[in-house]
């Protein structure tokens, strides 16, 4: 995982401020706590434009985050458009690059009650290559299991959410494989640290429900479609974990993730071992529908004039 890379402006409630102005107090609520809600969001420059992948989506699912959580955002979800796209423009980004929008309960009290803490919101772009290696990973199953709805609901994308992905992430690290994949509180296949997963069998794909205690992942509902437009049948099912072991094929989505190849898990190769052909045929059809390269997913991209 790179370092990040920074850019000139951040934009923090209301205002572009310079990358290393844009700080909060210590004692804000959300660091103590993890009561934020955020997004990311890929932006890819192609052919000499930039385009935001899915912009609507994920400001809308960012807006149902803080919901949950009673967090009246103080911006409509079109002014916050707008400014993710004048962050891109101030910060004259010319690569592929990553958008981190965040709303958090800022200084003020302490203890519990966040509902008195003000709400702060931020935004920040900043250039981001491949999260996942592109070739595919190694993966094992997590002996932590995915927080469970009816502790926290995981269809919030919310900081505090984050402290369970950690643990597996870290666990999966140290154990020398790169990636994690989290079982739902009944032992089915919920999803990765930071993606969601499907499997391919005998050429249908499989991807676990929302009740298995997953983000409902926007690059995971674009993969239904383009796999459904490309004629496949795909289903979303609670899945055993031994079918992650017998599955012809495997692979993460996420918007750092993208689509990437699973080539093994718990010591077990997925197929032969590397990327396979309908997973292929997915990713370079999503990896030229988010350039713009698609008349018909165009609906997806929200172009930015630099
Ligand atoms: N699950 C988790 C836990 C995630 O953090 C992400 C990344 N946002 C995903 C799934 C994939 O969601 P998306 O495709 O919307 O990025």
């Amino acid at each position: 995982m790179a370092a990040l890379k920074k850019t000139s402006w951040i934009w923090i409630d209301g205002e572009f401020k310079p990358w290393d102005e844009a700080k909060i107090h210590v004692l804000t609520h959300a660091l103590h706590y993890g009561t934020g809600v955020f997004e990311g969001i890929r932006a890819y420059m192609s052919d000499g434009k930039i385009y935001v992948f899915r912009l609507k989506e994920h400001i809308e699912r960012l807006f149902k985050s803080a919901k949950i959580y009673f967090m009246d955002i103080p911006y409509t979800i079109e002014e916050i458009c707008r400014i993710v796209i004048e962050l891109i423009r101030v910060n004259d980004v010319r690569e592929d690059c990553y958008i981190r929008p965040i709303v958090f309960r800022g200084y003020g009290y302490i203890g519990l009650n966040p509902l008195n803490n003000p709400i702060q919101v931020a935004i920040a772009v900043f250039p981001f290559g491949k999260y996942l290696s592109s070739g595919g990973v190694r993966c094992c199953v997590s002996s932590w299991r995915r927080i469970p709805g009816y502790s926290l609901p995981p269809q919030a994308k919310a900081c505090g959410n984050y402290i369970n992905s950690v643990l597996a992430k870290i666990e999966a690290l140290k154990s020398g494989y790169d990636e994690a994949i989290l079982l739902d509180d009944k032992g089915y296949v919920s999803e990765g640290s930071g993606e969601n997963l499907f499997i391919v069998k005998d050429g249908k794909l499989y991807t676990p429900p929302i009740y298995s205690d997953i983000l409902e992942g926007i690059t995971r509902a674009s993969i239904i479609e383009i796999a459904s437009d490309l004629g496949y049948e795909v289903y979303e099912r609670p899945i055993a974990r031994v079918e992650l072991y017998t599955c012809d094929e495997a692979f993460f989505t996420g918007t750092a993730a993208e689509i990437t190849p699973i080539l093994e898990i718990d010591g077990r190769k997925i197929g032969d071992g590397e990327e396979g052909p309908i997973t292929k045929r997915i990713r370079c059809m999503f990896e030229e529908a988010v350039r713009g390269k698609l008349p018909s997913y165009m609906k997806w991209l929200t172009e930015v004039s630099i």
